[in-house]
């Protein structure tokens, strides 16, 4: 028996084996869930999200830019015919340029503004305004991945804390939005995992020694323990709670020293 015996997601986000998502996606399965996936456009990201989850029954995989909605819609589309209900969504994705996350905040350009909050924050009102669309009674779990540089000022994450903000806000918004149709909307707030996003962070490595040094737990966290609390959201565990950043980062937030 299952925690997510018969139910059914649709993951964005997978890259590769060290994803986040595929953590998710690999603790959801090990609870009995089928589960369909997009990968970025291209033969090259499609082998490589092929490989991270072969060993997980993938139902379907379909390109999908996220900024662009007529490939949300050819991805929902899938997701419905091949799954049926969606049951969850997992919303694991983020994109900066990399010039931003190494130079001062204050120069951040207009368009490298535009994009990380585009890709980062406004994708998770696009795939969930789709679920609405080819799923109108709604009845699903929608998770998304945050951190802690949406509440705080971390060195060199920049443009990508602000993004984190906006989709915080995002989180409640929709949540407010759709709770009468059953429609469940939650962050989660990893402590700094290596990933090849991740790594595109100035100075990530020292985030990773300051935090296992400074962190309640005194370690970091890894891609299985955030989906364990992926589990807890996509599953009935978590029925009475929507609207909510959920930290899985080893307590790190919570120190004040
Ligand atoms: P990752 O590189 O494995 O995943 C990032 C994903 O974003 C990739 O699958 C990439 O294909 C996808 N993506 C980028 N632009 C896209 C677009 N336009 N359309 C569709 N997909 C796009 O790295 P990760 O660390 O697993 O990141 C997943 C999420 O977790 C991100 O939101 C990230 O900000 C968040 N997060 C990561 C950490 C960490 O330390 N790794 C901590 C907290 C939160």
């Amino acid at each position: 028996m299952g925690f997510l015996d018969g139910k059914n997601g649709l993951v964005f986000g997978v890259a590769n084996d060290r994803s986040i998502a595929t953590g998710i996606a690999q603790a959801c399965h090990a609870q009995g869930a089928r589960i369909g996936y997009t990968h970025l456009p291209g033969e090259k990201m499609e082998r490589r999200v092929r490989q991270a989850v072969e060993e997980l029954d993938p139902t379907f995989l379909v390109p999908c830019d996220v900024s662009d909605d007529q490939q949300i819609q050819a991805a929902f589309a899938a997701a419905k015919e091949q799954l049926g209900q969606i049951d969850f969504l997992v919303h694991s994705l983020a994109f900066a340029d990399r010039k931003d996350l190494t130079q001062p905040f204050y120069q951040t350009s207009r368009e490298g503004f535009r994009l990380a909050l585009d890709v980062s924050a406004y994708s998770l009102v696009a795939v969930t305004r789709e679920l609405m669309n080819v799923q109108p009674e709604g009845n699903c779990s929608v998770m998304t991945m945050s951190y802690l540089g949406a509440e705080r000022a971390v060195p060199k994450y920049n443009v990508m804390g602000v993004a984190k903000a906006a989709l915080e806000a995002v989180v409640r918004y929709l949540a407010l939005d759709l709770g009468s149709q059953n429609v469940r909307v939650n962050g989660i707030s990893a402590g700094p995992i290596k990933t090849l996003a991740a790594m595109a962070v100035g100075d990530f490595g020292q985030m990773l020694d300051f935090a296992a040094q400074k962190a309640p737990l005194q370690r970091n966290v890894d891609q299985d323990e955030v989906g364990k609390t992926g589990v807890y959201l996509a599953s009935d565990l978590s029925s009475g709670v929507t609207g909510e950043v959920i930290y899985v980062d080893a307590g790190y937030n919570i120190v004040g020293l």
